[in-house]
């Protein structure tokens, strides 16, 4: 069993490979809920769900999130009535947020809400959320504090960071499984995942980050960032926030503990030796996966280093 650290959109493409390459069945993704909003009075995952529809098949691959095909016909109305309407949602969407929503009122616990979505869809990979209890990411701005879904979707990310913190996660436990998997784990994966706001929170999980320390089996992480600034996304103005170098190697510092092969860019070679230093190995390759023979050319790497 492969164990898999992810978050959504750069976590989802390495994943799509290694389910191409080993079968999704081998694969257990242990997923932030960081993220995890309430819009419209409907609990989103947004990483967990744009995990699910990769390998459901389902996910719009152009935009990295939702369904391919999907319509806002509810969110248009949502708008119409008067509702704040930044954060996407289309309209099949509603229905895994509805389905969500119904389950976690009736008393069934995040885990349990997405084992049973995961097997409605068809999907064979385990997904486990990092915590059943509610975690919110905070990122402080010269305007305040506001939540990762407004920096990220409702600012675009523009604003300053000076912070970021999990709220609610001393009081959170690894979900039922977590612990198990990875001590149960023939390899574990780092996806190129924000290492802030998407790994970040499943490390802080009280455990997680202790049993990683533990395994014994080779754990290999891929960089998000090529250079100074991330693919997409924020990761770099996050890790800046936080005190680390925005680069490969603030990569391999919040890392550091557990990782046996860091996977870098071409470009980044230059970091080889001060990575080195930090007792991790370098593996240099293209990390970019436009295509999917890109996410298996990758993904083919990345179990060969975890092989090792
Ligand atoms: P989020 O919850 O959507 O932010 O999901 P992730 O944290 O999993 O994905 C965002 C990260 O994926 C960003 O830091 C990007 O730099 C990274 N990313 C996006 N596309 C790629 C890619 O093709 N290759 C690599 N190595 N990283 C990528």
């Amino acid at each position: 069993m492969i164990v898999i650290l992810s978050g959504g959109t750069g976590g989802a493409k390495l994943i799509e490979g290694l389910a191409a390459e080993v079968g999704a069945a081998e694969l257990t993704i242990i997923c932030n809920t960081g993220d995890d909003c309430v819009f419209h009075g409907l609990n989103v995952s947004p990483d967990i769900d744009t995990i699910l529809y990769t390998l459901a098949g389902l996910s719009d691959s152009a935009k990295g999130w939702g369904i391919k095909g999907d319509t806002f016909a509810v969110l248009d109305q949502l708008r119409c009535l008067g509702n704040e309407a930044w954060f996407n949602l289309g309209d099949k969407d509603f229905a895994t947020h509805i389905t969500r929503t119904r389950l976690l009122r009736e008393g069934c616990q995040l885990s349990e809400v997405t084992d049973r979505t995961r097997r409605s869809l068809g999907v064979q990979a385990k997904i486990l959320p990092m915590s059943d209890a509610p975690v919110e990411t905070r990122v402080t701005t010269l305007q305040g504090e506001i939540s990762f879904q407004e920096f990220f979707v409702r600012e675009r990310w523009s604003p300053h960071v000076t912070a970021v913190r999990f709220a609610g996660i001393e009081q959170s436990r690894p979900a039922p499984g977590v612990l198990d998997a990875i001590r149960a784990a023939s390899a574990i994966i780092i996806c190129p995942s924000n290492p802030i706001s998407s790994i970040g929170p499943i490390l802080a999980v009280p455990g997680i980050r202790h049993a990683l320390n533990q395994a014994t089996v080779p754990v290999v992480a891929v960089s998000p960032l090529i250079g100074a600034a991330a693919i997409s996304g924020p990761a770099h103005k996050l890790m800046t926030a936080q005190g680390l170098e925005a680069s490969a190697f603030g990569v391999a510092q919040s890392y550091r503990e557990f990782v046996k092969t860091l996977v870098i860019a071409h470009e980044d070679q230059c970091l080889t030796e001060r990575i080195q230093n930090l007792g991790i190995g370098v593996n240099t390759t293209e990390i970019r996966m436009p295509s999917l023979a890109d996410k298996r050319r990758l993904a083919c790497e990345v179990l060969a280093l975890a092989q090792k």
